[in-house]
């Protein structure tokens, strides 16, 4: 995810059509299997963000899907849980123990910060979820092409 914007109509719009998906739930965990957690997902499209931060942090590109903070339950581990502030509106989770990269989150956002991005690769098969669109490939790195027809915004 990106850091986030001034909330747009557009956006507000996507919001608003969301709760027609039918919603279902989610499990992920991270790498060790200390931390576990559920959510249920009402929508079934996520994005990737090729922005430097998102790199650096995950290792490579960070494809997740955004849900309700309030769905977010953890089955275990949530106290092995860390928070990273990555920028003034933005923490980013990740397990203690394995570091797999599990949650972006823009908790001091007045307009974001009720969702949370579940890291895609973190979920059990079969997520239902496919990425929508890229984000920030102004910022992709060189040592990859993106090749899947998808949306790409320079920005978000
Ligand atoms: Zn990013
Ligand atoms: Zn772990």
């Amino acid at each position: 995810m990106a850091p986030p914007a001034k909330p747009t109509r557009k956006r507000k719009s996507a919001r608003k059509r969301a709760p027609s998906v039918k919603a279902v739930k989610a499990r992920g965990a991270c790498l060790c299997g200390t931390v576990r957690f559920e959510a249920k997902l009402d929508r079934d499209h996520g994005d990737a963000c090729h922005c430097s931060q998102c790199r650096r942090w995950s290792g490579n590109y960070w494809a997740s899907v955004n849900v309700d903070l309030k769905s977010l339950k953890f089955l275990k581990g949530a106290s092995d849980l860390s928070w990273f502030r990555s920028s003034d509106l933005v923490r980013r989770g990740f397990c203690r123990t394995c570091g797999s990269a599990l949650f972006w989150h823009a908790d001091r956002h007045k307009d974001y910060g009720h969702r949370i991005a579940l890291a895609l690769g973190a979920l059990d098969a079969p997520t239902g979820v496919r990425i929508s669109e890229h984000i920030f490939v102004a910022d992709k790195g060189d040592y990859y092409d993106i090749k899947d027809g998808l949306p790409q915004k320079e920005r978000y």
